[in-house]
């Protein structure tokens, strides 16, 4: 039998649909930049968690080295066959896609934005590689286009961002989110956070969702730690096992964050699944997708959780 299930959060999805009127879908693109954590300016082996090789990236990686309008043609027409979608945003996803000057920057966005088949920018970055110039580049395009900046958070917790290797601290996202929320009104920023870390407090979570209502950004991205192969976390846990969080645990923190976070924030994911199943070391349920999409979901249920509803 089909029943209702009740909007527990704001899904992406409809956010979507009420700002570009329908299914819109990211074209990824490389912007052929880096991270300070990679290139030796503050480490060299990027954050603990992070595996480049074996993630979604793979698809911005084929086009490195192609210009961005050669990118977009390239990948555009598969996108189309594949996903029905008639709406498409360039989406700067790997790597660092701030960390250059300015003259670069603007020459990348201004192409992407430019093509005729994109509606908008998606641009991935981090909390210590957005100048004030740069977010006023980003505030003069916004003012002419959909401009999403997708900020790697990951923690408002320090102990975790240390033990992430990260290289950057709380109060630098603290001070990132309050720049933008000053200086650029029209870019619509997701910040994504990861739970699950042995570092994190038990209150991780809520804190994480009050410290974003305080702020305005328009959308959060969840995932779980995961310890993937060819990482620095890979390496420490295969010395000595630390604990994961178990799909229930995991379940618990979502329906934290969700509780606390104001309900005009979009949730664009609640989990994240391994891209290469075989690479993920821990936790086991990170390797499917339906088994924790579907128990997050009915846990959400169950408990009659509502965004907002503890904020
Ligand atoms: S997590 Fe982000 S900042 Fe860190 S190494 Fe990976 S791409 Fe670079």
């Amino acid at each position: 039998m089909q029943y209702e299930l009740a909007e527990t959060h704001y899904p992406y999805s409809r956010y979507l649909e009420e700002t570009f009127g329908g299914k819109t879908y990211k074209v990824v693109v490389a912007s052929g930049l880096t991270c300070p954590t990679r290139d030796g300016t503050l480490a060299k082996e990027g954050c603990a968690f992070c595996d480049l090789r074996g993630s979604s990236s793979f698809f911005g990686k084929k086009g490195r080295g192609l210009a961005i309008t050669a990118q977009i043609d390239a990948r555009l027409p598969e996108i189309r066959e594949r996903f029905r979608a008639t709406r498409f945003l360039a989406y700067f996803q790997s790597y660092t896609n701030t960390y250059s000057d300015i003259d670069y920057l603007r020459s990348i966005y201004e192409e992407a934005a430019s093509h005729p088949e994109i509606q908008g920018l998606c641009i991935g970055t981090r909390p210590d590689c957005i100048p004030d110039p740069v977010i006023d580049l980003l505030e003069e395009l916004a003012q002419k286009t959909y401009v999403s900046l997708e900020l790697g958070v990951q923690s408002f917790e320090d102990p975790t961002l240390e033990w992430l290797a990260r290289g950057h601290s709380a109060q630098c996202s603290i001070d990132a989110l309050q720049r933008l929320a000053e200086r650029a009104p029209h870019v619509h920023t997701c910040v994504h956070l990861m739970f699950g870390s042995p570092m994190d407090s038990p209150a991780a979570a809520r804190d994480a969702a009050r410290i974003l209502n305080r702020f305005g950004v328009r959308g959060a991205k969840l995932h779980q730690l995961m310890i993937l192969e060819h990482t620095i976390l890979a390496r420490r846990w295969k010395e000595q096992p630390f604990p994961t969080l178990s799909l229930d645990q995991y379940a618990q923190v979502v329906a934290d964050f969700i509780e606390n976070l104001s309900p005009s924030i979009y949730l664009e994911r609640l989990f994240a699944n391994a891209t290469h199943k075989e690479e993920c070391l821990a936790p086991e349920w990170s390797r499917e997708r339906w088994t924790p999409h579907n128990h997050i979901r009915d846990f959400l249920q169950t408990r009659g959780c509502r965004q907002g509803a503890r904020q």
